[in-house]
């Protein structure tokens, strides 16, 4: 099949590659309900303890989610961009109360509705049952895989895969706006460790420019710096959740035709 014939399939105003995966008619269970909102930088989009009102659907730009301890420590657990969504598990359980703080660090749109909609569609939509599955086995994946290098890997390599997690979703903008005070918060590390950090990714060329909470960076130099969890990340993401609706409507229907 051709591409225009491909982007046929895709509704041209669905950005976010989670609602790209419904059929229209499953689609037009939400479309009605679904408002456009800005991301903007360093927002916070819900903390941890607050009731969960409205599930996202990010266009563009990034996302972390941030768990933080009693003491007030926090660290980085997933970073989301157009392929996830914020509160999307709500329909997994009774609690409307999240259990992470979603903060954005690249500013972007998205796609949010009601999570009394969003449940509603849930329980009428085969497909947009299968767009929560896609997505929790996608987050529960970037979970065990952050949980793995954060035990296992220096804090130079945790340091340049978080950078090219982000730039990942800045379409291509080498500037992160990134305080060291966020890169202390995303780590779970001193603002001292932070400073030393950043020296040794200076001196490898992997940050060009740290100046007034922007880092430049050398895309080619920070893959080298990083551990190989970034790739594994990465490519595991893009399996879960293709960034083409078509392929994965057709390996749905293959696996619905197969269960039938
Ligand atoms: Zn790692």
């Amino acid at each position: 099949m051709g591409s225009a014939a491909r982007m046929m399939e895709r509704p041209a105003s669905v950005g976010n590659r989670l609602l790209a995966t419904l059929p229209s008619k499953d689609l037009a269970l939400l479309a009605p309900h679904l408002q456009k909102v800005s991301l903007e930088q360093d927002a916070v989009v819900i903390r941890a303890g607050d009731r969960r009102d409205h599930v996202s659907f990010p266009h563009s730009g990034a996302i972390s989610f941030m768990l933080g301890l009693p003491k007030g420590e926090t660290i980085a657990t997933a970073v989301i961009g157009r392929e996830g969504a914020i509160g999307a598990l709500s329909v997994l359980g009774p609690s409307f109360l999240s259990s992470v703080t979603a903060v954005v660090r690249v500013s972007g749109i998205a796609s949010q509705i009601s999570v009394s909609r969003f449940h509603a569609a849930y329980m009428a939509s085969g497909a947009i049952r299968h767009m929560v599955e896609a997505h929790t086995r996608s987050i529960l994946m970037q979970f065990q895989h952050v949980s793995a290098c954060n035990g296992l890997h220096s804090v130079e390599a945790r340091m340049a895969r978080w950078l090219l997690h982000l730039h990942d979703r800045t379409e291509g903008n080498s500037i992160l706006s990134l305080t060291q005070e966020t890169l202390s918060q995303l780590l779970g590390v001193r603002r001292t460790t932070v400073t030393q950090v950043i020296a040794k990714l200076r001196a490898l060329g992997a940050i060009k420019s740290v100046r007034r909470g922007l880092v430049e960076i050398d895309r080619a130099r920070l893959e080298e710096a990083t551990c190989e969890c970034y790739d594994i990340i990465r490519r595991a993401t893009d399996r879960i959740v293709p960034d083409d609706a078509f392929g994965f409507q057709q390996a749905a229907q293959m696996r619905t035709s197969r269960e039938v």
